[in-house]
């Protein structure tokens, strides 16, 4: 092996960047004080430093990604760097400035209060990852806030983010999980009991962490001059297939990111994804998953479902709102680029984009997780049912769609008994007698419509079980591995992260990570409903 080879794949290799500092105006204040932060899309500020990190998980997959060996990571250099204790050389550190709305209501200036990017990696093949740490500290932007994240919250964004790319859905990476060796003071259930729980550190990995509230904050400010520079930025570093920024440019990148938004949304519905914030600050510009808080994966389908106890009265961030409220997330956008873009037509142009690529996508996802080779007018009507009928028998969304792959090679003339047998498994409740019939006449007319359709039943199957997960990190199975973890015994993050690297296959002695939510989990905390308190 030659000395340069031997280099390859090191940290001190790694080539850092810092574009969004040095192409952007920064904050003139250094001093690292909470306060309101204007015509600055950045503040350059250093992670704390932490007591005793240890490194307890990282993604191979996501270190590829910047062309660092995976053997890199089990370092004791790569613990510190990664828990803020260490900057490599060319790291920029910043936490960037972007307001929001949260829950409907303009929030104002919010900003990194706890994340902070470490600078940006040009990999081996051009592209551009930026690091980002959560959980290093307090910013300029931490509020009232510690600027730390704890051990349960860590877990989750670090295996479901990577579970997330697993399963084909656009989303923000995780590179590394480590523990800092402190406590964090956190009131879980916002009820008066405060206690000391392990504290975190999650590095993300994105293009960027630019958020639909970076362009909301300067325009409600009146600063077109801030704007226009971002604006201008996020065009050549990260659309540069759409041309040199210019106001028609400026529309067609808003258009691309009504297209990829509704991608993301369709995506989500299709494995029962429920965000659980979709403030306007936890909306990536890439259209990718970003943010992961008190997030939630549908069991027994109910679209009323939230996971997030600050949403349970309104539920404004249910299952089945998401659709809507990505739009309305959008048009939120679109103010925002208002100065930059003369006709408002333009913008609604790609707001009904959204809606036209959305319910495209619906109908091209939902006819794939149902094995139909496209979907067809009258197939409206069969979903509707099958919806209805989903939520008349509580049945785990998940499992159903697995069962109904087995379903789509049984015969014809079958027996009741046994075209349901795939689908027992994914009933939290036997169905009363009229469900059943019901049920029973919505298969046997599906079967119909597969015949009609034509294609062989084993690549059916097989088809509907490459867009139809078995194995999604269910609620209270990631609250199972947080539980072990906090004992001491952490080996089942790498457990959990294993199974989710195939989602869609079977793996045998691996059923456990596919079982319904057990009667226990229904109302526990963290397995059905999660606080933001993270
Ligand atoms: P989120 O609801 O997690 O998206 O957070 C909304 C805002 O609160 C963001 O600006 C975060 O940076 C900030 N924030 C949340 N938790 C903390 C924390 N522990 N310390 C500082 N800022 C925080
Ligand atoms: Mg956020």
């Amino acid at each position: 092996m030659s000395c340069t080879s031997v280099a390859a794949g090191r940290l001190d290799t790694l080539v850092f960047d810092d574009s969004y500092v040095r192409e952007l105006p920064g904050d003139p204040e250094s001093t690292n004080t909470v306060r309101a932060v204007y015509g600055a899309c950045h503040s350059l500020v250093v992670p704390t430093p932490v007591a005793a990190p240890r490194l307890l998980a990282c993604s191979r997959e996501a270190a590829a990604l910047i062309g660092l060996d995976a053997g890199e990571c089990a370092t004791p250099r790569f613990a510190e760097v990664f828990a803020g204790n260490a900057l490599l050389p060319g790291m920029r550190p910043h936490a960037a400035c972007y307001g929001g709305h949260q829950f409907g209501q303009w929030a104002g200036q919010l900003g990194d209060g706890r994340a902070i990017v470490l600078g940006e990696v040009l990999n081996a093949g051009g592209a551009r990852w930026t690091l980002q740490l959560k959980g290093a500290g307090r910013t300029p932007y931490s509020r009232s806030a510690d600027g730390r994240a704890v051990l349960r919250s860590s877990i989750r964004e670090f295996l479901c983010s990577e579970a997330m790319h697993h399963l084909g859905v656009p989303t923000t990476r995780a590179l590394s999980l480590v523990v800092t060796g402190e406590g964090v003071l956190r009131d879980m259930l916002y009820d008066g009991n405060p206690q000391i729980e392990p504290g975190a550190v999650v590095c993300r990995l994105a293009p960027s962490f630019i958020r639909f509230g970076h362009f909301e904050l300067f325009t409600a400010r009146g600063d077109e001059y801030t704007l226009g520079k971002l604006a201008d930025y996020t065009l050549r570093l990260h659309f540069p297939e759409l041309g040199a920024p210019s106001p028609a440019t400026y529309v067609a990148w808003f258009h691309e990111i009504c297209r990829r938004t509704a991608r993301l949304v369709v995506e989500w519905t299709r494995v029962g994804f429920v965000h659980g914030v979709m403030n306007t600050d936890n909306m990536s510009v890439h259209g990718l998953t970003l943010d992961y808080g008190p997030y939630g994966w549908l069991e027994d389908y109910d679209p009323l479902w939230t996971p997030n106890t600050t949403d349970a009265a309104g539920r404004r961030y249910c299952f089945g709102n998401q659709p809507g409220i990505a739009q309305w997330n959008l048009a939120r956008l679109a103010a925002a680029l208002r100065p930059l873009i003369p006709e408002a037509e333009a913008l609604q142009e790609g707001i009904d984009r959204y809606a036209r690529t959305y319910a495209e996508g619906w109908r091209a996802m939902m006819a794939a997780k149902l094995g139909l080779s496209a979907f067809e007018a009258e197939d409206a009507a069969r979903v509707e049912t099958l919806f209805d009928m989903l939520r008349e028998t509580p049945t785990d969304m998940t499992l159903f769609f697995r069962g109904l792959a087995e379903l789509a090679e049984l015969p014809g003339g079958v027996a009741d008994d046994a075209l349901l047998a795939p689908l027992r498994v994914a009933w939290y409740a036997p169905p009363a007698p009229a469900a059943r019939e019901r049920l029973l006449v919505w298969l046997r007319a599906l079967q119909m419509r597969y015949a009609r359709d034509g294609r062989p039943p084993e690549e059916r199957r097989a088809a509907m079980n490459r867009v139809n997960p078995l194995y999604v990190p269910r609620n209270y199975l990631v609250q199972q591995v947080i539980d072990r973890a906090e004992q001491g015994d952490t080996a089942g993050i790498a457990e959990m992260l294993d199974v989710l690297r195939h989602p869609y296959v079977a793996q045998p002695g691996r059923e456990g990570w596919a079982a319904p939510r057990p009667e226990w989990a229904r109302n526990r905390v963290g397995c059905s409903m999660l606080s933001c308190s993270s």
